[in-house]
């Protein structure tokens, strides 16, 4: 019966893995398994932030093909509850190379999560890093404290922290950007379409930061739901309620947390990012 116990216990883990961990940033999104809370401190335990040490950490997969890394922790105590929760690795600012933010901007309270896009096309994947420095360049050359928009995206499915989500975004469209978390995705969606690891990441994106700032996955907008713009183009527009809904299934399946990558291991992954791996 022990021994039966344990199969079935496995075999949640494995299954909670599949769905907490469905792959996403080719490569870049490192789907580890780690325990997670759960009742009252889930939130609280969902929305903290767990840097590790750079030292010892595994070097990511440079290369695409290979995929998520999803694996099961072996360490993690096994008890009557087998909730877990995947880990999504988002690239710091100091590893991302932006200037530190200037004082001031306006503190805001989060009520939803709105894309937009950066409606140039990126030219060459390795090129991602260097076009979000080059917003904030532009952003506060408009007397702006920082880059407009709190997290970043890429085509490989590479996920950037850029503004402090407590501090609301700039706009140079006509609607309050207070209360909105923002998601840039970079490239041209009136023009392209976006690859399925950026929509996987997206997704993950929106299930951490809805679990963090305690909003729902359905308050997943537009930016043109709110401004006469565009943005963030057809392709990506249409793909909102798919993204609502995978959100909100990572949601179910035991939330992520965030795993900042900085240091050494952020400087790494930048590094290869640029180097076109
Ligand atoms: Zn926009």
């Amino acid at each position: 019966v022990e021994r039966r116990r344990l199969l079935g216990l496995l075999a949640t883990a494995a299954a909670a893995g599949l769905i907490a961990g469905i792959p996403a940033g080719r490569g870049w999104i490192v789907g580890r398994l780690v325990p997670t809370a759960t009742g009252p401190d889930r939130y609280r335990d969902v929305g903290r932030l767990r840097p590790e040490p750079a030292v010892g950490r595994p070097v990511p997969d440079p290369h695409p093909k290979n995929g998520t890394e999803v694996s099961d922790d072996q360490d993690a105590p096994s008890g009557a509850d087998d909730r877990r929760a995947a880990t999504l690795a988002v690239i710091s600012r100091d590893a991302l190379g932006l200037a530190p933010a200037r004082s001031g901007g306006r503190s805001h309270v989060i009520e939803r999560l709105t894309l937009h896009h950066s409606a140039v096309r990126l030219a060459e994947m390795r090129l991602a890093p260097s076009r979000l420095r080059g917003h904030q360049d532009y952003h506060l050359a408009q007397g702006w404290p920082d880059v407009a928009y709190h997290y970043g995206v890429d085509p490989a499915g590479n996920v950037y922290a850029l503004r402090d989500p407590s501090i609301a975004s700039d706009t140079f469209t006509d609607y309050d950007p207070a209360g909105h978390l923002s998601i840039v995705c970079e490239g041209d969606f009136g023009a392209q379409a976006p690859t399925h690891v950026m929509l996987a990441s997206v997704a993950l994106l929106v299930a951490a930061l809805a679990d963090r700032h305690g909003v729902s996955p359905t308050t997943l907008g537009a930016h043109r739901d709110h401004a006469a713009t565009a943005c963030p183009g057809d392709g990506l527009h249409r793909a909102l309620p798919a993204l609502r809904r995978r959100a909100e299934a990572h949601v179910r399946a035991g939330g992520l947390t965030i795993d900042l990558l900085d240091g050494a291991a952020g400087a790494v992954r930048v590094a290869v990012i640029e180097a076109g791996g």
